[in-house]
């Protein structure tokens, strides 16, 4: 029983959910399949039996974002850190949505770009994407045009899709947008194409990206955005004090000696989303072109099922993926994460036998 009415504009708003159910193979969140390396556990280990935990943390995380800053070959004053993606983008829409602002989203994209523009009071316009999940770049347009949105969010590779947006469609959309343009590229590596080439001081754009998936740190809880300085200096006005803690800071510093090894996993899911995508070619499915460490299927009517029995059959096999079939614009389609060689095995025997 709610004893307290919560905002009137947040009653009729639902949370952001993913089961999370105890199964033999778990390829419904997009996470990295292995561990990082052990070195990473080791030097880890070392330097938190060092840390000074009667002490509040570097609140300016100075040493992580400058160490961020060089992997894109930019200064620490052009990255902004905080825990996970989710709370980059949120600090985003705090200080720059917010009521009487509008935030513009294409969808079906990541759901938390609404969500969370919703949380702080921002009016959203969602427009559709035609029917193969490409950006409808005149739609896009118009409905900049019309609402003029203060943030507009572009997110390539797409989630749930996997789709990468073209460069010239990412330069025309900022080209007319009125406000700030988030490319969230929290699938970034896995692509072939990022935004980064197009920041620059004088340019209201920003790239997000993640320690979750490539870095296989979904558990420390790590993101960060690059881009221009004076709107990292806004976001370190909104967030809160010491939002960092040192053994995450600890942990992403450590994590970037490793990039090699990042890239190497990087590698592997790359061709392991080939077979998968070979594989589901033979099948009876419908599929989405990625460029991500997931990819988008449906069954054909042909099966006879549904995206809900397909992903209720794998799951009965212990082998949980994501259903999107409930989701607006997605009935039917189900998502599955790449995860080790052995894994999507088993997700690939599973599926024909569902299918069968
Ligand atoms: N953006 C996209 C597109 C995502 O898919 C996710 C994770 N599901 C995130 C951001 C957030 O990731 P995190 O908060 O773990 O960095």
């Amino acid at each position: 029983m709610t004893i307290v009415p919560v905002r009137d504009d947040l009653r009729a708003l639902e949370g952001y959910h993913s089961p999370q159910v105890d199964v033999r193979v778990r390829l419904n969140t997009n996470e990295s399949p292995v561990e990082p390396p052990a070195a990473f556990r080791d030097a880890l280990a070392a330097e938190l039996s060092r840390v000074q935990w009667h002490r509040y943390p570097d609140r300016g995380a100075h040493e992580l974002r400058e160490q961020i800053g060089a992997l894109h070959g930019v200064a620490a004053d052009q990255v902004f850190a905080a825990n996970g993606s989710n709370e980059v983008l949120q600090t985003i829409l705090l200080a720059f949505a917010g009521p009487g602002r509008t935030v513009a989203t294409f969808e079906p994209t990541y759901q938390m770009h609404a969500h969370i523009a919703r949380i702080s009071g921002a009016t959203v316009v969602e427009t559709d994407r035609a029917a193969d999940f490409t950006l409808d770049l005149e739609a896009a347009l118009a409905a900049i045009a019309e609402h003029r949105p203060m943030v507009t969010f572009l997110c390539s590779p797409n989630n749930p899709t996997g789709l990468v947006e073209p460069a010239a469609n990412v330069r025309a959309v900022l080209d007319a947008v009125p406000g700030l343009l988030v490319a969230d590229e929290a699938y970034g590596q896995f692509a072939d194409w990022s935004a980064e080439e197009l920041l620059g001081e004088d340019v209201p754009l920003v790239i997000t990206r993640t320690f979750s998936k490539t870095w296989s740190m979904a558990g420390a809880r790590l993101g960060y955005l690059v881009g221009p300085r004076w709107l990292v200096a806004e976001l370190d006005k909104v967030v809160l004090p010491y939002h960092l803690d040192t053994a995450k800071q600890i942990a992403g510093r450590i994590a970037l000696r490793f990039v090699g090894e990042m890239e190497d996993r990087v590698d592997e899911i790359v061709r392991e989303r080939k077979r998968i995508v070979e594989a589901l070619g033979a099948l009876p499915v419908d599929q989405v072109p990625s460029g991500a460490n997931f990819v988008l299927f449906r069954p054909r009517a042909e099966t006879g099922l549904s995206g809900r029995q397909v992903w209720q059959g794998l799951l009965d096999r212990s082998i949980l993926i994501r259903d999107c079939s409930g989701w607006p614009r997605l009935t039917d389609w189900i998502r599955v994460t790449v995860g080790t060689h052995d894994e999507n095995g088993e997700f690939l025997a599973a599926l024909e036998e569902v299918l069968a």
